[in-house]
């Protein structure tokens, strides 16, 4: 089957906004595996909207269309695909019910000229938008079926992701399966860089993404059944996997601190932490994974030496030597913070976040991770690129992910 866009509006002609509808929905539909020959944009005139739908069904078996569904008299793809068609406008209750709806949450009065909204042409399915007033719709006949969406991204996306692409998919003849892998302690380019000859590769595909501290590679086949879409992912898995070796923590949905968390639970390891450079961030991940509460037992922000000293029982001695941001500060945090606990880790975080206070010594960028487990402590020295933000986050990532390791 061949799958054709035809975005209308004039603005898109005239260069005011770029067609980004049109490159999402290529996307979807290369994704599900339709050949697509043509894009066309069309301003909002009835005649010429009219004569690219009879174009792109000429060379096509399925027309999206996005655009022209707003209230105004110049929104008119519906009214154009039902004279295409040779259909009806009829009017639907409930899209009214919902326009209404919307008005009145909104505060705003509604306006006769909002009932265009409500008409469809007949016999088509429409498809409700839960993100705007303008509601699309699905027509067929027995060798066309045109897909009629609304305008604006943020309402088109999700729309498409819940109507069209499912059943776009009902006339795919690939089956699409794809599996993640997430990846901690190591940067999206060295992750890169280690399955290198993989990222060439068509089919499966094999993708990196960088997501906060955290790169997730999703790999991804093609094929005429399942199974084969399920085999052809394996042999890829295993390699990505032999590159990576333990800096995969996990596969598909699962978080960094929801497996660090089931691993301190399953074994009852109590913890607790102390943070300075990352402000609570470690504290409120490991919160995050459910059932936690079992084995965490108090993260303490322990921003000023002073708090240091008093809460965690860091020396002013030690503090006066060799500075907060130290391997002996850090260690200190972590064994002060399991004692006053009891806990068999403290996990502590001190660092320069930035963008100022660095020195040739202790650049931004320089943070210590102190572990204390079951009386030892070992602190891991790390350096991260990036700004204040990226930094804090990327320091806590790394030290949950030191607890599974
Ligand atoms: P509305 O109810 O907002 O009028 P509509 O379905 O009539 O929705 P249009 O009037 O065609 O849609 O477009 C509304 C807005 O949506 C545009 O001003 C633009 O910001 C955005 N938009 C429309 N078409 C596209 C497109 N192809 N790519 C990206 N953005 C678009
Ligand atoms: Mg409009």
């Amino acid at each position: 089957m061949v799958v054709e866009i035809v975005c209308v509006g004039t603005e898109l002609l005239l260069g005011d906004i770029v067609n980004t509808n049109a490159q999402y929905i290529a996307s979807k539909t290369a994704e599900l595996g339709f050949s697509s020959y043509f894009q066309t944009v069309v301003g909002d005139n009835m005649d010429r909207i009219k004569n690219a739908f009879e174009v792109a069904f000429s060379r096509s078996d399925i027309v999206i269309t996005t655009g022209g569904l707003g209230p105004t008299a110049d929104d008119i793809t519906k009214e154009a695909a039902a004279e295409f068609f040779g259909k009806k406008m009829l009017f639907d209750e409930k899209s009214w019910k919902n326009i209404e709806e919307i008005f009145n949450t909104r505060g705003i009065d509604i306006t006769e000229s909002n009932r265009k909204q409500a008409y469809f042409p007949k016999g088509s399915k429409i498809l409700y938008n839960e993100n705007g007033t303008a509601p699309g719709c699905i027509i067929e006949d027995e060798r066309r079926k045109m897909i009629i969406l609304p305008g604006p991204p943020r309402e088109m996306v999700p729309l498409f992701e819940r109507e069209a692409y499912p059943y776009l998919k009902g006339f795919s003849d690939l089956v699409i399966f794809s599996k993640s892998l997430r990846i901690c302690g190591i940067g999206e380019s060295s992750a890169a860089e280690m399955v290198k000859e993989l990222l060439d590769g068509e089919n499966p595909t094999v993708a990196p993404y960088a997501k906060e501290g955290e790169v997730l590679f999703r790999i991804t086949s093609r094929a005429h059944d399942e199974q084969t879409a399920k085999d052809m992912i394996r042999p890829v898995e295993e390699k990505v996997r032999e590159a990576l070796g333990d800096n995969i923590y996990g596969e598909g949905d699962t978080s960094l601190e929801n497996e660090v968390g089931k691993i301190l639970i399953d074994r009852d390891l109590k913890i607790a932490v102390a943070e300075s450079c990352t402000g609570g961030l470690v504290s409120a991940k490991l919160v995050n994974c459910p059932g936690i509460s079992k084995v965490f037992i108090e993260g303490d922000v322990t921003y000023s030496n002073e708090a240091k000293i008093r809460s965690l029982g860091v020396n002013e001695d030690t503090l006066e030597r060799f500075g907060a941001v130290s391997e002996q500060v850090a260690s200190e945090m972590a064994r002060g913070i399991a004692l006053k606990n009891g806990c068999n880790i403290g996990l502590s975080t001190t660092g320069v976040a930035g963008p100022d206070g660095g020195t040739p010594e202790k650049p931004v960028g320089l943070v210590y991770i102190g572990l204390y487990i079951n009386g030892d402590v070992k602190v891991k020295k790390i350096t991260i690129k990036g700004n204040r933000e990226r930094i804090r986050n990327y320091s806590a990532v790394r030290a949950i992910d030191i607890l599974r390791r």
